[in-house]
């Protein structure tokens, strides 16, 4: 039972690297410097590795004694796991990614600031994780598989609602920019990145609660229009609700993953109680994120095509290219995939892709 857990992280893992080495050669053969982009992936590499030796440990040695003796020592080795799991893939990954924004000279942040920004980010993570394992296993214990797989979409659905409301947390230094408020959607500086020369802009919530955040990065490199132009298109984001949207197709996805999970260890009889899966399931579920990752991607970069229209049209396609332009030079991202890899990596379009078509869209229109 072990091995058809094991092979089929295997064979995720394989492919995702295969998919890796395509994407590392597609941009070594690029003329421009494509370093950081490389770098990135090989942490990107490193940290998939991590993922699929965890599950396998998890898997081969299951603490069986430490659970099901009761509701609070599961739901207390299911913490200790979690916040071994995050902090280790934290470790590797987001240590790793601090040294390559800095060998690369795209920040200037200090290592005592980014272990205090990221130490904040974590803990908002598991404020956020561990009432969650509480409550399912407590749907464990009261009631059936039905009650747990709508518990966990409740749950996943909730973090998008609840999240925002407790936006001083998620991020603990934002700083209102009334000047850019766009009618109900206040719009923030992220403060801590003041040091990053990473410009970027992200749109959160879907609803009442909705908020977009840039990096200080972003306002010094753009002009006020092309600024303007950004935010539009985040605000596209929002107005074309495309938040709810992704909670949606995410609760299919888990509910489909959930069923297949448990139907699978029913067949193959593994005989472990709940706890023990629910924890295999929390951690395996960035390994079988791999076998969605490819429908959740193309519509992800639906989205984008969707919000950058909302830019074109509020401001202007063109102001909307040059200020993409600026960002992709800021941030060394290169305007070509391999196309294999983006199609089951990237949450974006690739940069030649939008502009052909933010530019073509515009002629044909008045
Ligand atoms: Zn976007």
């Amino acid at each position: 039972m072990v091995a058809v857990y094991l092979s089929i992280a295997g064979f995720i893992l394989a492919f995702k690297l295969w998919l890796m080495a395509r994407q590392h050669r597609y941009l070594s053969r690029q003329a421009i410097d494509s370093q950081f982009a490389r770098q990135r992936l090989m942490v990107l590499l490193g940290s998939e590795c991590w993922d699929t030796l965890f599950f396998a440990l998890l898997v081969l040695y299951l603490p069986e004694n430490w659970m099901g003796s009761g509701l609070i020592q599961s739901f207390l080795v299911c913490v200790a796991v979690l916040f071994v799991f995050s902090l280790t893939r934290w470790a590797i990954c987001n240590v790793r990614l601090w040294q390559v924004a800095k060998a690369n000279d795209l920040s200037q942040q200090s290592f005592a600031d980014f272990i205090h920004i990221s130490a904040k980010r974590l803990g908002s993570l598991l404020m956020w994780m561990v009432p969650c394992i509480f409550i399912v296993l407590l749907a464990g214990e009261l009631g059936s598989n039905h009650i747990i797989a709508l518990v966990v979409v409740a749950l996943l659905g909730g973090q998008f609602i609840i999240l925002p409301l407790f936006k001083t947390r998620l991020f603990s230094d934002l700083e209102e920019d009334r000047d850019y408020r766009l009618g109900k959607i206040p719009v923030y500086e992220d403060v801590e990145t003041r040091q990053s020369k990473q410009a970027n802009a992200r749109a959160f919530g879907g609803g009442f609660a909705s908020f977009i955040v840039y990096t200080t990065a972003l306002k010094k490199l753009v002009s006020e229009q092309e600024f303007r132009a950004v935010l539009s298109h985040e605000k596209g984001h929002i107005v074309k609700a495309h938040h709810i949207k992704w909670v949606v197709l995410q609760s299919a996805i888990i509910l489909i993953s959930f069923y297949a999970f448990m139907g699978m260890n029913s067949f193959l009889n593994w005989g472990k109680g709940f706890d023990e899966l629910l924890l295999i399931a929390l951690v395996g579920l960035p390994l079988m994120d791999g076998l969605w990752m490819g429908l959740s991607n193309s519509v992800m970069r639906k989205f984008e095509y969707e919000a950058d229209q909302v830019a074109a049209r509020e401001v202007s396609a063109e102001t909307f290219v040059s200020a993409l332009e600026k960002i992709w030079g800021q941030n060394q991202t290169p305007h070509k995939d391999d196309a294999l890899y983006a199609f089951f990596f990237s949450a974006h379009p690739t940069p030649d892709e939008r502009v052909k078509r933010l530019l073509s869209k515009t002629t044909t229109t008045p």
